[in-house]
């Protein structure tokens, strides 16, 4: 038997089934995986290591232009640092200041930012 993505796709039931007793313990070697779709969310079932997608063809574009434009509107767009106004390329997403220690300054700044000051950690 060939394992591929087409017949992955079709035979979910049959793999979960074989996942199942995986976990189990029936069966542990079985090296059958459990995974997220990258594209679409979805489980997946599969027993192709390198697996991303539930079906390339399907979601594997998709994933990818999602990934690129997360990357595009996010990680290496520079912003301004909200305590001392210098621009900076955030390492996070979510990063909203240059440095530690002006992080630091905007929480003994104000009561209000102490919740978004215990998330932001640059480390
Ligand atoms: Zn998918
Ligand atoms: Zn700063």
């Amino acid at each position: 038997m060939i394992w591929n993505s087409e017949w992955e796709y079709n035979n979910q039931d049959y793999l979960k089934a074989k996942y199942e007793k995986k976990v189990s313990g029936e069966c542990p070697d079985l090296a059958v995986r459990k995974i997220y779709c990258k594209g679409c969310g979805r489980v997946f079932y599969t027993q192709i290591e390198t697996k991303k997608y539930c079906l390339y063809s399907l979601c594997g574009n998709r994933g990818y232009q999602k990934e690129l434009k997360w990357r595009r509107k996010y990680a290496r767009q520079d912003r301004t640092c909200q305590t001392c106004g210098n621009t900076f390329t955030p390492k996070r997403s979510d990063a909203k200041f240059c440095c530690n220690a002006c992080r630091q300054k905007a929480c003994r700044g104000s009561v209000t930012n102490k919740a978004s000051c215990q998330v932001d950690n640059l480390e």
